[in-house]
């Protein structure tokens, strides 16, 4: 492909500023919808190549390069960091207490840049326009809803088709791919139980919210046990049980706070309802005073792709970067919340990993079987994608992706 050659004639002048920008970005980590200084550098950079530069949804930044009539890509990369308290004695840590950039979108924001301007300074060579857009807040499944709440159907032009990448625990150089659902959807609930205090030595004047909670935390454990068919995928997990502040108090109330992860919409429906219905029956089996208040909250979108897409992203990633490079991606148990903004616009829309763990320090974790605890996954303290080649395959994954679509120009 000759577009793909001259738009990547550029990368190895490009990738200096990229490296150093990814560095000062891990330095600098923001939390979730408060990445002013990243989206502001962000703005800068998209300006200074020459794309249209527009904010939308708070701290998200949109660029986009119109180049001529043509297919419209849309490539996204997240900007927010975690509170987590960086472990890695990287020369480039965090600055900033207890703040860290332990999932990668420092990185995602840095090869997205890096596409951004190879693509602006080749513009000659294609046709078409080129979004690229910068979301804030993944981490909390509040950034794509945002920007789509503050109207960005309606301020972009409308992509045929939407692209996105992760950094993830694979060998640093690999790229996977895979159709269909590659993330979960995520769900958390707070579910607060009310009973009637009492003194711990008298019982029978309670309604009991601890006995009650925990009768809640067994009975859920038979949704996926023995209400899901057996190999389809589902997660509900209690991750907080909270009541109480001494041992002679019966208190008031408990809650309880629920994560649960499906790749299926309708099974995902039914779950929630199976939660619903065992915290109403649990409550009045115990004979609470009250009903249960039930709050759903960080709610993450199934994330599935278009297997049209896939196939056509897979085959020039494979042409790229060699078939033994490009693999079958498995599906994970985390979410994103990409998905929001193609399902926004009505087009398909295709979500790949690269890795970021030095193959070598890979390898020896696999020969000792020592995965788990070596190879440090997104959001652990010690979570340190190699910047080589992690960078330069993340840039070069959302060119050649991108140039799958835009048209070239004679
Ligand atoms: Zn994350
Ligand atoms: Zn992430």
């Amino acid at each position: 492909m000759r577009v793909l050659e001259d738009v990547l004639a550029g990368l190895e002048n490009e990738l200096e500023w990229v490296r150093r920008l990814y560095t000062d970005l891990h330095r600098r980590p923001e939390l979730s919808l408060e990445e002013h200084t990243t989206s502001k550098l962000v703005h800068e950079h998209l300006a200074s190549f020459g794309f249209d530069v527009i904010r939308i949804g708070g701290t998200g930044v949109v660029g986009v390069l119109a180049n001529g009539e043509g297919p419209v890509v849309l490539a996204r990369a997240d900007m927010d960091a975690l509170p987590v308290s960086e472990a890695t004695g990287l020369p480039y840590s965090s600055e900033v207490n207890g703040v860290m950039h332990a999932c990668g979108h420092d990185l995602h924001v840095a090869a997205l840049l890096g596409a951004a301007k190879l693509l602006s300074s080749a513009r000659g060579s294609w046709a078409g326009t080129y979004i690229a857009l910068f979301q804030p807040g993944e981490e909390i499944g509040a950034g794509a809803k945002a920007m789509v709440e503050d109207g960005l159907v309606a301020k972009l032009p409308k992509p045929d088709v939407a692209l996105a990448q992760h950094v993830m625990p694979l060998p640093a150089g690999i790229v996977a791919t895979a159709a269909g659902p590659v993330l979960s959807a995520g769900d958390s609930i707070k579910i607060t139980v009310h009973g009637a205090g009492a003194h711990g030595s008298m019982p029978h004047l309670s309604v009991d919210p601890v006995v009650l909670a925990a009768s809640i935390v067994l009975k859920l454990q038979t949704i996926v046990s023995r209400e899901t068919r057996p190999g389809e995928f589902a997660v509900v997990t209690v991750g907080a049980l909270n009541a109480g502040t001494k041992s002679n108090i019966i208190p008031e109330q408990a809650t309880l706070l629920l994560n649960v992860r499906t790749y299926d919409t309708t099974l995902r429906d039914r779950i929630l309802a199976s939660i619903e219905r065992i915290v109403a029956g649990e409550c009045a089996a115990s004979g609470a005073p009250r009903p249960a208040d039930i709050e759903p909250y960080d709610k993450f979108p199934l994330t599935s792709n278009d297997a049209a897409v896939t196939e056509r992203v897979t085959a020039v990633f494979t042409a790229h970067f060699g078939a033994d490079t490009v693999q079958r991606a498995a599906p994970q148990t985390a979410s994103e919340d990409f998905s929001r903004i193609p399902d926004a616009f009505g087009v398909p829309y295709t979500f790949w990993f690269v890795g970021g763990v030095d193959p070598a320090a890979y390898q020896r974790a696999v020969d000792t079987g020592t995965v788990s605890q070596d190879v440090p996954a997104n959001h652990s303290p010690r979570f340190a994608p190699v910047i080589d080649p992690t960078l330069t395959i993340g840039v070069q994954a959302q060119v050649v992706a991108a140039l799958a679509y835009l048209a070239a120009k004679e």
